[in-house]
């Protein structure tokens, strides 16, 4: 922006309503938005990039979020609430809990509609909810930013989500007090920001692995064209399997007389695997990280016995521990590549998402299976936050500059007899897409069709997962030929799917019920809502007094820059100094403006600006 028009922009930027993109992760989350045609992360309020995925509480039933909760956790892991992304939308099983126990610290309950609830500080909760609690912290640290109320934004998911895991997702946004201009596929948010900062266009892979999951996609990019051409990845591979390996090795270590309480008891087990966490992240830029834990043993126990664990991890040795995993990463890049129908090569650029490619064999490996280094100048935990702000600037400036060109991430079908399935869209359609099939009732006579419709890859029903069934009643069979029903799936392109069944017939035709979504009732929302808009008037009635306390500091420094400036004008007069002197100057006055007014938006702009001079001095 040009320097003269600085005092114009607080004017124009003032007006118009902020925008933000949220990367809801499963260990981080960020927030970003469009600062000048670029995107920008927003520093939380404790001044950090990245949000911890945690949420806590207290011994005084204070709530915390993000590095607090993370703190917390450290000492009381059993009132914290950390990668609770994994459940969202997931409907509760036994087998499920069976697999949160190895990775979570908390207990996982079923909730009256079937979702999952976790036990947190002896208090129940829907996961719902504590995602509605980390997006409702990165709303207040854009509101503490522009020092204004933020509520519109694009929220990334991974592009594996299933339409229960969407709804969730937004129910959250909901409960947080957002509104979604859209979910994002992560993979394309990063393409975006990568696009955007490298000016790139061409042939993309996006190799995203993350706390949790590992996704791989191939995208053509091409003028504000992102078509995805083929997506895939790994649902079970993430940072925390890297983590658990580390995790075993330690436990192999303890003592013999007190291993099995240590595996038993989930305070020890979290123990362990925060140090296996904070050693793996030393090894991206060290050879060796030194491990200490202490407090091991049953935490239950009324006298409790504990021993310590000090030891070292050579980055090499790490390597070997986490290469079965590596090699796992890269036979879902040739499954990716094979469905794309291209070779390593033909990839043009690969982009980096997610913490866990800092780790320098990943990138190693990277670089040697497409025969190039990956591309730069964004960082990996920051890529898809930033992209989900270049979209949301692009859906509320509504200028129709993007066009994303998605695919199916799961195959849809219905089940039909014998216990199989006719697959109506594939995995990696296009989305929007549509399909149509005539259906034959199971038998004359017959009075009611069920049309229960699967999502998965496997021929066999019960390897699907079941989203729910059309029930299509009085119908009048008299032999099986008479009445054909026709299914059509429309699949939206934010992978949405909506299924009718028609009674050919009569043209009664009936709409899914989907089974699979998990989404709470609405007392229950309006209740969770209601708590979370109490606090965050609270948290932003605190923010308000605290910018209004900081903000002298601010024209403190702008007086001390006015000062420096006249005295360079007056050594060295040219327009362009006299220029520099007149526009801080003005930003002088506004804030000023600002502080009689007690106007913490007009501050935070004056701030920015400011800040933004500082820089290009
Ligand atoms: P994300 O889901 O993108 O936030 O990725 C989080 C994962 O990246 C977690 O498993 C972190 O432990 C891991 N991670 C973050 N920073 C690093 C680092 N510097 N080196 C290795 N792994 C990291």
């Amino acid at each position: 922006m040009c320097r003269r028009c600085a005092p114009r922009a607080i004017e124009c930027e003032a007006r118009m309503e902020p925008v933000i993109g949220i990367d809801l992760g499963t260990t981080y989350s960020a927030v970003a938005t469009l600062d000048s045609g670029r995107p920008f992360v927003i520093p939380s309020r404790a001044g950090a990039r990245l949000t911890p995925s945690v949420v806590g509480f207290t011994p005084r039933g204070e709530r915390v979020v993000g590095a607090r909760a993370q703190i917390l956790g450290d000492e009381m892991p059993d009132r914290v609430a950390p990668a609770t992304k994994r459940f969202i939308g997931k409907r509760w099983s036994a087998e499920l809990e069976r697999a949160a126990k190895l990775v979570v610290p908390y207990p996982t309950l079923q909730g009256p509609q079937g979702e999952v609830r976790i036990k947190v500080a002896g208090r129940v909760m829907p996961v719902t909810q504590v995602s509605a609690m980390l997006l409702g912290e990165l709303k207040l640290d854009a509101e503490a930013h522009f020092g204004r109320p933020v509520s519109k934004c694009v929220i990334t998911v991974p592009a594996n989500f299933d339409e229960g895991q969407r709804q969730a997702t937004r129910e959250a946004a909901r409960i947080a007090g957002l509104e979604v201009l859209r979910l994002l596929n992560e993979p394309t948010a990063a393409a975006m920001a990568y696009g955007l900062v490298n000016s790139f266009e061409g042939r993309a892979l996006v190799f995203d692995l993350g706390g949790g999951t590992f996704d791989v996609s191939v995208l053509e990019m091409d003028g504000g064209v992102y078509e995805v051409r083929a997506t895939g990845g790994d649902p079970q591979l993430g940072g925390d399997d890297f983590d658990a390996r580390i995790v075993q090795w330690l436990v192999a270590q303890v003592p013999d007389a007190f291993r099995d309480a240590v595996t038993k008891d989930r305070v020890s087990m979290q123990r362990l695997r925060y140090a296996a966490e904070r050693a793996k992240r030393t090894l991206s830029d060290q050879s060796e990280a030194l491990l200490s834990i202490g407090e091991l043993g049953d935490h239950a126990s009324p006298e409790p016995r504990y021993c310590q664990l000090d030891t070292a991890l050579a980055r090499s040795f790490y390597e070997t521990l986490s290469e079965p995993l590596t090699t796992r990463c890269l036979d879902v890049c040739r499954q990716v590549l094979e469905a794309a129908k291209l070779s390593p090569r033909d990839v043009e650029a690969v982009m980096l998402v997610g913490g866990m490619t800092r780790m320098p064999l990943v990138r190693e490996l990277v670089s040697r299976f497409f025969g190039r280094p990956p591309l730069s100048g964004v960082n990996p935990d920051e890529a898809v936050a930033l992209g989900a702000a270049v979209h949301a600037a692009e859906l509320a400036s509504r200028q129709g500059r993007t066009l994303l060109i998605d695919v199916a991430s799961h195959t849809l079908s219905v089940g039909v007899l014998g216990g199989t399935v006719r697959r109506l869209i594939g995995r990696n359609s296009p989305v929007p897409a549509t399909a149509k099939e005539a259906f034959l009732p199971g038998r004359a006579g017959q009075r009611q069709a069920r049309i229960p419709v699967f999502q998965g890859e496997s021929e066999f029903a019960d390897e699907c997962t079941k989203l729910g069934e059309v029930v299509l009643s009085e119908l009048n069979v008299g032999n099986r030929a008479d009445v054909p029903i026709e299914v059509t799936f429309e699949l939206s392109n934010e992978g949405t799917l909506s299924v009718r069944a028609v009674d050919t017939t009569t043209g009664m035709a009936e709409a899914l019920r989907i089974e699979a979504r998990t989404t709470l009732s609405a007392t229950e929302v309006d209740a969770l809502q209601a708590e979370q808009a109490a606090y965050s008037k609270d948290q932003a009635e605190k923010d308000k007094a605290l910018a209004l306390q900081t903000f002298p500091r601010v024209l403190d420094k702008a007086e001390r820059l006015v000062r420096l400036l006249e005295k360079s004008a007056e050594e060295e007069p040219s327009e362009e100094a006299d220029a520099a002197v007149g526009e801080v100057k003005a930003l002088l006055a506004q804030g000023r403006v600002a502080v009689r007014l007690g106007d913490t938006a007009q501050m935070a702009e004056v701030t920015r600006l400011l800040e933004r001079l500082v820089d290009e001095a």
